[in-house]
C-alpha cells in the first residue's frame, strides 16, 4: 500500500508509511481499506445520513486477533479510532474523519446453547440475527424495536425494548464480555473477572475497550407472541394517552405498550382515506402466553374508538420488525430524547400540540415503555442510572434534503426544552445526538465518577473518545 496520512489522537496528522500498513495488513485475517478500496464506502456508511466521514484508513475485523492488532496499530501511531458495530448510532460515532475505522460489521456470528439458554454473540450482529438464532429454539434475549440496529451498540448503552419490562435491560443479561483494552490486551469481563470493567461496560457505552464476544442469558418466549397495533384519529389522542398512562403505570410486567404519533403511513390495514392524517399509534407486546395476553390487554384496547386494532398472535422475530419500514436507513436524522417518570399533563399537552406541527412526513413521536424489571433493578448495581423512568420520549425527527437540517434541528430541540422541566432530567445515552456532549455527565448522574475512574484504568490516554465521552480521572 501506499502511505496514508491519518489523524492522531491529539488533533493532528502522521504519515503512515506502506511497510507498516502491508505489515498490518498481512497480520490480519480481515482487510485493510483505504479510499477507493472495493468496501471502502460501504464500511464508512452508516444509519444516519447526516454523518458523511472518510476515515483514513478501515481495518474490516474478522475475529478478536483482528481487534486486537487494529488497536495495537492505533495505539503504536497514536490514531483517532472509532469502532463500528451496527453502525446504527445517531450521532455518528460509529465514524471518524481521517482517523482509523474499527470495523466489526462482518462479525457476526451468534452461538446459542438451548440447554444452558446462553448466547455468544460477535459485535457485527444485528438484532434481526440474534432473533433469528434464537427463535429457533423458543428463547429470546431482550433488545430494542428496530432489527437492523446492532447488538453491540445498544448492548453498551443499556438497551429495551418490547420484552425489558419482563426480562430487564439487554445489560441485566449479559453474562461475561470479551474486550480488547486499550493497550491491546483481551480480557474477559464478568461477575468474577474484572468486576469494575463489567460494571463499567454495562451502560457505559464503548468507553473501555472493543467487546468482541457477548455472552447472554437467554429467556423462554415465542415463536409466537401477541402483539400489535391499535390506531387513533388524532383527535381523540388526549382522552386516550391519559387512559394509556393510567393502565401502563400499573400494567403487569408481561405488558409493554408504546406510543407512536405521526402522519399515518400507508398501512395496508388503515383505510385509504387515513393516509397521511395524523394518528396515534398503541404499540403492544405481551411477554408470555396468548390468552393471558388477550386478558392483560383487553382494557388498553377498549380504549376510545380505534381505526383499526391489529393485535393478534403474531411471530416474534416478525414484530421485532413491525417498525423497520418507518426507520430505514439512508435519511437525514436528529433525535431528541427524555425520560419521564410519569406523564404529566403538562408533558401530555406539550407532545400533543407538537405532533400537527412535527416539520416533515417522515417525523414521528415515540414514547416508550420501560419499568417492570428493568426498573427493579437498582441504580448503582450498573452503570445504567435511570432505572425510575417509565417512559421515554424520543422524539425521530427525519428528512432528505440537507438544505433543510437548521429548521429540523431547530424544531426539534425547541420541543425538547419545551418538554425539559416536566422530564426526569436523566438520559439514554443510545438517543444522544453528536450535539449533547454537555449531558454525558448527568447522564450518567451517580454513577459517573466511578465510570470515570474505570475509564482511568482501562483507557487513561482516551484512546476510545469516539463515543458519549467519559473523561478519566484522577482519585
Ligand atoms: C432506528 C433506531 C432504532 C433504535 N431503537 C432502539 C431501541 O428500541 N432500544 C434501544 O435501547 N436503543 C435503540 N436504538 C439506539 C441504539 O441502541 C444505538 O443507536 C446503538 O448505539 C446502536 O448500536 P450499533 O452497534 O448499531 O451502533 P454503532 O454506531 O456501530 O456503535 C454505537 C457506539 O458503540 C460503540 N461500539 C459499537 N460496537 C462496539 C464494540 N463491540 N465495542 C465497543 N464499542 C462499540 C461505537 O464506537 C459507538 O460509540 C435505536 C437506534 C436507531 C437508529
Amino acid at each position: 500500500m501506499s502511505a496514508i496520512k491519518l489523524r492522531t489522537l491529539e488533533g493532528g496528522t502522521t504519515t503512515v508509511d506502506g511497510a507498516a500498513l502491508d505489515a498490518i495488513g498481512a497480520a490480519l485475517r480481515g482487510k485493510v481499506l483505504a479510499e477507493g478500496a472495493p468496501g471502502y464506502d460501504e464500511a464508512r456508511t452508516i444509519w444516519n445520513a447526516m454523518i458523511d466521514r472518510k476515515p483514513g484508513v478501515i481495518i474490516r475485523c474478522q475475529g478478536a486477533a483482528d481487534v486486537v492488532q487494529a488497536i495495537r496499530f492505533a495505539a503504536a501511531h497514536k490514531l483517532l479510532v472509532a469502532v463500528r458495530g451496527g453502525g446504527h448510532n445517531i450521532a455518528g460515532n460509529a465514524v471518524c474523519d481521517g482517523g482509523l475505522v474499527v470495523d466489526l460489521s462482518q462479525m457476526k456470528s451468534v452461538r446459542v446453547d438451548p440447554t444452558s439458554k446462553r448466547a455468544w454473540v460477535e459485535p457485527g450482529a444485528t438484532l434481526a440475527d440474534l432473533d433469528k438464532e434464537t427463535q429457533a429454539f423458543g428463547l429470546v434475549l431482550p433488545t430494542g424495536i428496530n432489527s437492523t440496529t446492532g447488538v453491540a451498540g445498544l448492548t453498551l448503552g443499556g438497551g429495551f425494548g418490547w420484552i425489558t419490562r419482563k426480562f430487564g435491560l439487554t445489560i441485566d443479561n449479559l453474562i461475561s464480555a470479551d474486550v480488547v483494552t486499550a493497550d491491546g490486551s483481551l480480557v474477559r469481563a464478568s461477575a468474577n473477572k474484572n468486576k469494575d470493567l463489567f460494571w463499567a461496560l454495562r451502560g457505559g457505552g464503548g468507553n473501555f475497550g472493543v467487546v468482541t464476544t457477548f455472552e447472554f442469558r437467554l429467556h423462554k418466549l415465542g415463536p409466537q407472541v401477541l402483539a400489535g397495533l391499535v390506531v387513533h384519529p388524532f383527535d381523540d389522542a388526549a382522552p386516550v394517552l391519559k387512559e394509556y398512562r393510567r393502565i401502563a403505570r400499573s400494567a403487569p410486567d408481561e405488558l409493554t405498550c408504546w406510543v407512536v404519533m405521526r402522519k399515518a403511513p400507508p398501512l395496508p390495514f388503515l383505510p385509504t382515506e387515513w393516509y397521511g392524517r395524523e394518528v396515534l399509534v398503541l404499540a403492544m407486546c405481551y411477554s408470555g402466553g396468548v390468552k393471558k395476553g388477550e386478558k392483560a390487554m383487553a382494557e388498553l384496547r377498549s380504549i376510545g374508538k380505534p381505526i383499526a386494532d391489529v393485535v393478534g398472535p403474531t411471530p416474534f422475530v416478525g414484530w421485532q420488525q413491525v417498525f423497520d419500514p418507518l426507520l430505514t436507513p439512508g435519511v437525514r436524522n436528529y433525535w431528541k430524547s427524555h425520560d419521564f417518570v410519569n406523564l404529566s399533563d403538562e408533558a401530555i399537552d406539550i407532545l400533543l400540540d407538537a405532533v400537527p406541527k412535527l416539520p416533515g412526513p417522515e417525523c414521528e413521536i415515540f414514547i416508550g415503555h420501560v419499568g417492570g424489571v428493568a426498573g427493579r433493578v437498582g441504580k448503582k448495581a450498573t452503570a445504567f442510572p435511570q432505572r425510575h423512568s417509565h417512559f421515554v420520549m424520543n422524539v425521530h425527527t427525519r428528512w432528505r434534503e440537507a438544505a433543510a437540517d437548521q429548521s429540523f434541528i431547530i424544531w426539534t430541540r425547541k420541543l425538547f426544552d419545551a418538554a425539559t422541566p416536566y422530564a426526569a432530567g436523566t438520559a439514554y445515552v443510545n438517543f444522544m445526538p453528536a450535539d449533547e456532549v454537555d449531558r454525558v455527565e448527568r447522564a450518567y448522574g451517580p454513577n459517573y465518577r466511578r465510570l470515570a475512574k474505570a475509564k482511568r484504568r482501562y483507557d487513561p490516554s482516551n484512546l476510545f473518545r469516539m463515543n458519549q465521552n467519559i473523561q478519566p480521572v484522577s482519585d
